[in-house]
């Protein structure tokens, strides 16, 4: 294979762990700790949006407190090295975390939203968010009040991006997958879409995911070190 140019990476909890963000699926995950029905629905935030804002006011509180790793940073380096060969990257992200752009790279999908943002449900604008969210949000756009939520995707909403993932994909020459499980579609399905466009398909994780039979190649391990590993090997392609 020749040194690619354009690269598309999904990222999934497994890039962000070892940062120190809850994973949400493990056996320890905050999903083994919160009723996602609660907490990560749009029924839940009708039922309860005091406590559906308290729950993300204090994920979106400890953000400052984590930082990217050495993964977050490899990517950015990719990124560079790719615009650098006049290709590109897209990062396409599970993660509501702002670890990507604070580890230095710009061209990010947030498929599931973003921790750092909020939603107008009367205007539809979305909007910086850094500090509490409550029902008495004022939404700085159309002026009213108790419509604002977290800029977040919840258990039977769709998914963002989806198109420019698909054409991302669609002119990449490698597309690999870090950090995730594999069985949360529709980005588990990312794989097998690369494959029927003959797109090689690298697989970066702890362990082999649900997925593991799809692709074409992959390495093992915590993402701090097979990460930057992958990226030095792809810079230094000719
Ligand atoms: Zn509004």
């Amino acid at each position: 294979m020749s040194a690619p140019k354009n690269i598309v990476a999904l990222t999934g909890a497994g890039i962000s762990a070892e940062s120190g963000v809850a994973t949400f699926r493990d056996a320890d995950g905050v999903w083994a700790k919160y009723d996602y029905r609660e907490v990560a629905t749009p029924e839940g935030f009708a039922a309860n949006p005091a406590l559906v804002h308290e729950f993300y006011n204090a994920r979106r509180r400890a953000l400052p407190s984590v930082n990217p790793n050495a993964a977050h940073m490899a990517l950015a380096d990719l990124e560079k090295g790719l615009t650098e060969r006049g290709g590109r990257l897209t990062l396409v992200t599970q993660n509501v975390d702002d670890l990507h752009e604070r580890g230095g790279a710009t061209n990010i999908l947030h498929m599931h939203g973003e921790l750092l943002k909020a939603e107008c449900a009367s205007c539809a604008s979305v909007i910086d968010c850094r500090g509490d969210l409550s029902i008495e949000s004022v939404c700085g756009v159309c002026n009213r009040t108790g419509g604002m939520r977290p800029h977040v995707v919840w258990f039977g909403e769709m998914p963002r991006f989806m198109e420019e993932a698909a054409d991302a994909i669609m002119g990449a020459e490698l597309f690999v997958s870090i950090g995730t499980s594999g069985s949360v579609y529709p980005a588990a399905g990312f794989v097998a879409e690369a494959r029927a466009l003959g797109v090689p398909a690298m697989e970066l994780n702890l362990e082999p995911s649900e997925n593991a039979h799809l692709f074409s190649d992959a390495r093992y391990g915590p993402a701090t070190e097979v990460v930057p590993q992958w990226v030095n090997e792809i810079l230094t392609m000719k």
